[in-house]
């Protein structure tokens, strides 16, 4: 095994190690996520206007409500002096009853209105119940999820463990100009500084080289560091 092949096989280490890494920066779960927060969103925005409605609704019941309790505080008085004070006229008797009689219709008509108003607020209520519910599902969907990618990220750093404890290995087998020139070139190249020649074909660009470049680079010397012409990057040949 010549310095090129080991080089190459530490080009395949950093080569899953970057792929590895680029795992675990696009996991399922960042976009499951994203989704989940879409979603909250979505429900949070649409209970805006119901809860308002259902909350004007309800200061308008509460001011029926002590119109009423009002009226029956007044309806008490007038039975109190109708019926336990004694002391009043047949004309006032009557007065007092006419104005019982009108303070029962107004009653009917405030307990009429509170009746209309509970039924616009049933179904706003139902409405606000099932997003609340909604809201129960993402927000249980989002501890899940939480819980899915913690688990993935420790999976994909169990590899990448493994496989920076083997580069250690495969590093110092490496002599260390070849080591430079590779750790240099690897930004370079987007990561990949040394490929194979297969045929014509350089592995790192998949550009075919001449005939005679072929011949030429074939017959350097097993170990001399020769590049792509084409790409640049170290070939093994
Ligand atoms: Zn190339």
């Amino acid at each position: 095994m010549t310095d090129l092949d080991r080089v190459l096989d530490l080009q395949t280490s950093d080569t899953t190690t970057d792929q590895l890494r680029h795992r675990r920066e696009t996991l399922a779960e960042y976009a499951e996520l994203k989704a989940i927060d879409v979603r909250e969103a979505e429900i949070v925005a649409s209970v805006v206007e119901p809860r308002a409605e259902r909350d004007s609704l309800g200061r308008e019941q509460k001011r029926l409500e002590d119109e009423i309790a009002g009226i029956e505080q007044k309806v008490a008085v007038v039975l109190h002096q109708l019926y336990e004070e004694g002391l009043t006229s047949p004309k006032e008797a009557q007065a007092l009853q006419a104005d019982l009689e009108s303070l029962k219709r107004r009653q009917a008509a405030l307990e009429d209105e509170v009746l209309e108003l509970m039924e616009k607020i049933e179904p706003l209520d139902a409405a606000l119940a099932g997003s609340v519910a909604d809201l129960d599902t993402v927000r249980g969907d989002r501890e899940r999820t939480k819980a899915a990618l913690v688990a993935a990220q420790a999976a994909v750093d169990s590899e990448l463990a493994a496989v920076a404890e083997s580069r250690i290995q495969l590093a110092a087998a490496v002599s260390p100009e070849m080591l430079k020139s590779y750790e240099e070139l690897r930004p370079q190249y987007g990561g990949i500084a040394i490929a194979r020649l297969v045929g014509a074909t350089c592995q790192g660009c998949f550009l075919s080289l001449a005939a005679a470049e072929v011949d030429e680079l074939r017959r350097r010397p097993a170990d001399e560091l020769v590049h792509c012409p084409d790409c640049g990057r170290i070939l093994v040949r």
